[in-house]
């Protein structure tokens, strides 16, 4: 077995698509691929047709395959991610590197089906010829599998390639979206809850360098809701790498809200100072959108008419990733992508400090104006805005 050289091979999605960029993408999907090979190990890189190669380059990277290997499927770019085995380009090989490479990849499976690729048009074999020369090598190997054309639990794939031959049991889901970096930045409102996560996860998919920026209203949120929002933010690094999250305090803003305006209006204002807040840390950041994690009528502050007015306080383009979707696809995404169990330690935002009984739904620009008349707007967003710090966090191994 340790004669066997494997590699993981990942296959683009829709970067092919990308046309004249397809080189700058290409570039950020190798640093975002060597990034994370170099944690565990010293790995050849190196993309050719379509597909990056990872191939390890002594013994101790070797034996870290697998957990590269599911680091890839966390890159965005990929569609689909598969260990291999590689060796030369001649059927005897071929079908010895199968009959010692498969045992191991199809325990627990009972049927198979197989595919051969040729790029390498000169291998005097045909494909269906590769196909059934494999399948009968497999069968005398692993005499309890079944072969099953229509359903297969597995399809092993032989592909010919450039140099060498290379036999892999089935890919894998890859991370789709666009390479990390692609696509510019963004300031995602970053809050301890369920969605904003998610919302900065679905951007990062496609595309986007994304930081954050955290509110809190210290004393009234504790120390442990801040570190809750690291955690989640560190644990959103398993796809980025590294994030970088400002906090800023609204606890003076808020306990003059309590005092001077209609309690009903309370959320509405605070979020238009998130809102400016936000944007100012975008502008700082050179980010020229923001993100939340806003659901159409999740919540009171999130009605059409709230979402209108919390969006005039804004200067830049908002993005909403989550807004057509429901809790529970929202829930089941973040179960995926493992924040939720992090986003529902029960403890307060600043959005739960001071709540209205009757927070308005329908609210009127107009009035949620006058009502931020009554409190000096742009000297505590000066005040909060001198509160700001900055945490950075790295991807852990
Ligand atoms: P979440 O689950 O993300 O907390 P939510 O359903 O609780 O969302 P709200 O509390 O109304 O909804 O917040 C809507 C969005 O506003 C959040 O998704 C987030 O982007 C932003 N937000 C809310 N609270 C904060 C905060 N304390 N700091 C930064 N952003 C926040
Ligand atoms: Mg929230």
């Amino acid at each position: 077995m340790n004669s066997i050289r494997e590699i993981i091979l990942c296959k683009y999605g829709e970067v092919i698509l990308k046309g004249a960029n397809r080189s700058s993408f290409e570039a950020q999907l190798l640093r975002d691929v060597k990034r994370r090979a170099a944690m565990f190990g010293n790995y050849d890189v190196r993309a050719v047709q379509s597909t990056v190669y990872v191939e390890p380059l002594d013994d101790g990277s070797a034996e870290a395959v697998p957990d590269v290997a599911e680091q890839m499927k966390k890159v965005f770019g990929f569609a689909a991610v598969c260990r291999a085995a590689v060796c030369e380009k001649e059927i005897v090989a071929i079908l010895e590197t199968a009959k010692a490479y498969l045992p191991e990849k199809l325990a627990g499976v009972s049927t198979f089906k197989c595919e051969s690729r040729r790029s390498d048009k000169r291998f005097p074999l045909s494909s269906p010829e590769i196909s059934g020369e494999v399948g009968g090598a497999i069968l005398e190997a692993i005499p309890r599998l079944r072969v099953d054309v229509n359903a297969p639990d597995v399809v092993v794939k032989t592909e010919i390639r450039e140099k060498y031959a290379y036999v892999h049991a089935g890919q894998e889901h890859g991370a789709g979206g666009m390479p990390l970096g692609s696509a510019g930045k963004g300031m995602l409102l970053l809050s301890g809850g369920i969605d904003s996560p998610v919302a900065g996860y679905r951007m990062m998919r496609r595309g986007m360098t994304v930081e954050c920026v955290h509110f809190e209203s210290f004393p009234y949120t504790s120390e442990a809701a801040r570190e809750k929002v690291f955690e989640l933010a560190r644990e959103l690094t398993e796809y980025c790498g590294k994030i970088r999250v400002h906090v800023i305090s609204l606890t003076h803003i808020q306990e003059e809200m309590r005092d001077k305006c209609e309690e009903d209006y309370f959320t509405l204002l605070l979020r238009r100072f998130m809102m400016k807040l936000a944007c100012r840390s975008a502008e700082e950041n050179g980010c020229p959108a923001l993100i939340t994690g806003e659901s159409l009528g999740q919540v009171a502050s999130q009605t059409l008419k709230a979402m209108v007015v919390t969006e005039d306080a804004a200067d830049r383009p908002v993005f909403r990733p989550l807004v057509g979707m429901d809790k529970e696809e929202i829930v089941e995404t973040a179960r995926e992508i493992g924040t939720f169990d992090t986003s529902i330690l029960p403890y307060d935002d600043c959005c739960t400090v001071f709540t209205p009984r009757h927070p308005r739904t329908q609210p009127e620009l107009a009035k949620v104006l006058r009502e931020e008349a009554k409190i000096d707007a742009e000297a505590l967003i000066e005040e909060a805005w001198g509160t700001r710090y900055l945490v950075t966090i790295k991807q852990e191994r």
